[in-house]
């Protein structure tokens, strides 16, 4: 449920909301918006009985909040939520973004010199894992701490925001360190224990949906950080494992106004895992884009085929200079 304050409403009169919602055994949200105040009550198991609030003074109405999802719906929110990092906006009325870098932290010079690459082509923010979720437990599991900093220095060189990957939840405060935006992997999605850790902390998080989860399920997993006092999420759909064994995942571009219209937090892209083939990332890129994400995760190198991982997906740096200017051109559609 969500109850709408009066504009008038005193600072007591909302405390004494607040105070009722968890004397009902709940918890009160508060939630500031453009043109109105509300309260959120969270942890109801079915639906809320207005009849105790909707009388307090300064309450103007009580809204049943019919998703399952709460804080990040638009029902509870309207307005968009924009992600600050550093001087780049993401979400709202924001120019899409490109966020880009090669799939592992490579050596210092080669990541280095992927990242300024990856600025002069229009990236305005780098991604690099530094710990990599692999299939296989034989294979390159990333540099660890040592590549964290590595992204700092990209961070300190070239000005550009970095995004990497939580693996654990042991590593956030070390990452949180060096990293502007702490990435949850499709792998990760709902591990809870992941999720409430970021919750706490005050840095943006990059949600990628799981490679099987419903769009329920993935704001669900959004919720959790939301509902721990980390409102700062982006979303990122990076395909789903289907029949189809065409591409390495069905990059799912159905979700991302279907998103839009139920989420108030931004949506970004990722072609590359979503297609698995270099050939094909800038076309997916597009399509992204036309639909309405508020931004791009792409894979690029100078060298693709030496990448660490993922080198099959990684684009070179003609194609992702080709996708900045896709991002530029496409960013003139009217909104929709
Ligand atoms: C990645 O971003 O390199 C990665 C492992 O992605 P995902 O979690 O989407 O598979
Ligand atoms: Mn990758």
């Amino acid at each position: 449920m969500l109850v709408i304050l009066r504009s008038d409403c005193t600072a007591a009169a909302a405390a004494a909301v607040e105070d009722m919602i968890r004397s009902l055994g709940y918890r009160p949200v508060p939630v500031p918006g453009a043109n109105r105040t509300a309260i959120c009550v969270t942890g109801n198991k079915a639906a809320v009985d207005g009849a105790a609030l909707r009388h307090l003074p300064g309450v103007l109405e009580c809204i049943a909040v019919t998703r399952p999802y709460k804080l990040v719906s638009r029902e509870v929110q309207p307005e968009d939520s924009v992600i600050t990092v550093a001087d780049v906006r993401l979400g709202g009325d924001a120019a899409a973004v490109l966020i880009a870098g090669p799939c592992s932290v490579e050596t210092e010079a080669r990541t280095l010199r992927i990242a300024e690459a990856a600025r002069t082509a229009g990236a305005r923010m780098f991604r690099a894992g530094a710990f990599k979720p692999r299939t296989s437990p034989y294979d390159f599991q990333g540099l660890g701490h040592e590549a964290l900093h590595t992204l700092s220095r990209v961070r300190e060189e070239f000005g550009l925001p970095v995004v990497s990957e939580v693996l654990d939840k042991d590593h956030v405060a070390a990452m949180a360190e060096h990293v502007d935006v702490l990435q949850v992997g499709a792998r990760n999605m709902q591990n809870f224990a992941l999720l409430r850790a970021l919750a706490g902390v005050r840095k943006p998080v990059l949600l990628k949906r799981g490679a099987s989860a419903t769009l329920t399920e993935w704001l669900m997993a959004a919720e959790y950080l939301l509902a721990g006092g980390n409102d700062q999420v982006i979303l990122c759909e990076r395909g789903i494992r289907t029949f189809a064994d065409h591409s390495r995942n069905t990059l799912d571009l159905n979700v991302v106004p279907l998103v839009r219209q139920l989420s108030h937090l931004p949506v970004v892209v990722d072609p590359s895992h979503g297609v698995g083939a270099r050939d094909r990332v800038r076309a997916m890129a597009r399509a992204a884009i036309a639909c309405g994400a508020q931004g791009l995760l792409v894979e690029a190198h100078f060298d693709p085929s030496s990448s660490y991982t993922d080198a099959d997906q990684t684009v070179d740096l003609a194609t992702l200079q080709g996708i900045a200017r896709d991002l530029a051109l496409l960013g003139k559609l009217e909104p929709l």
